[in-house]
């Protein structure tokens, strides 16, 4: 394959947990970020923190793209899970990403991207695929090793893998009305986070192939902020670093 796998995280958590898989990352600043160039099980990767929402998102898929010539763009991160059946502890991979605040209506219809003439983005197909797969590996084996204490604090039971729409906007969901509207308007809709079709829009124009996988650490409503850096430390950032070293494996 030429050029190298890029992952990245949305957040530190997540990005030391990949960052500890590699033997040999050698720090590059670039862009006011710093790219962590090196091997994983034999592949040459590019760990990077994409830093919180839209704008950081694509500049940080963009740098990617120009600065490193990477092939493929793997996202990790935490959402707000928004379908019924999409709970804390469950993973979402996407397969076709909104972003939910683009609004530039009555010129376009609302959520339409100017310029494209569509509102939705896809995931590359074979890539999605293989992070399905590694998913369902990783949720059928680590939910087991986190320990009592934290599948209790959390809720956690029988983890699942979902595949369909994620919504990206600078907004962090945390009020039920406002995830209530989400559905209603966006009934496809599995979670909402704040970069996946971001990334999406840049590796669309490149022609770059993504693959965006999103642990579920609320339910977008009024208790969203809860426990969120634990979550992140004893949940999310295992999973994806779990997720992305299966991924990795599997070729
Ligand atoms: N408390 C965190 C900030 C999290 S911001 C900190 O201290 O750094 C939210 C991040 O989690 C973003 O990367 C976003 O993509 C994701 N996210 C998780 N739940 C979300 C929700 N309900 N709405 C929007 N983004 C969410």
């Amino acid at each position: 394959m030429a050029g190298p796998t890029a992952l990245v995280s949305a957040l530190h958590e997540e990005l030391a947990a990949v960052l500890g898989l590699m033997p040999d990352e050698q720090q590059q600043v670039f862009g006011g970020r710093s790219f962590w160039r090196g091997h994983l099980h034999g592949h040459d990767v590019v760990a990077v923190l994409s830093g919180i929402g839209k704008v950081a998102a694509a500049t940080t898929a963009t740098a990617l793209i120009e600065r490193f010539g990477v092939q493929r763009i793997v996202f990790t991160g935490v959402a707000g899970g928004l379908a019924p059946g999409v709970r804390v502890g469950d993973v979402v991979v996407a397969r076709q990403f909104l972003q939910h605040d683009m609004d530039a209506s009555p010129i376009f219809p609302r959520h339409e991207v100017p310029g494209y003439g569509r509102s939705t983005f896809d995931a590359d197909t074979a890539l999605t695929d293989e992070l399905v797969r590694a998913s369902e590996q990783v949720l059928r084996e680590l939910p087991a090793t986190l320990g009592l204490d934290v599948t209790k604090a959390f809720g956690l039971d029988a983890p699942r893998c979902h595949q369909g729409l994620l919504l990206s906007g600078d907004r962090f969901v945390s009020t039920t009305a406002e995830s209530t509207t989400l559905r209603t308007v966006l009934p496809d809709a599995l979670a909402v986070e704040m970069e996946g079709a971001a990334v999406a829009q840049v590796c669309h124009d490149y022609g770059v192939p993504l693959g965006v996988l999103r642990t579920i650490s609320d339910r977008a409503d009024d208790a969203a902020h809860v426990d969120f850096p634990h979550f992140l430390r004893e949940v999310a950032s295992r999973y994806s670093g779990a997720i992305v070293e299966a991924l990795l494996r599997q070729k």
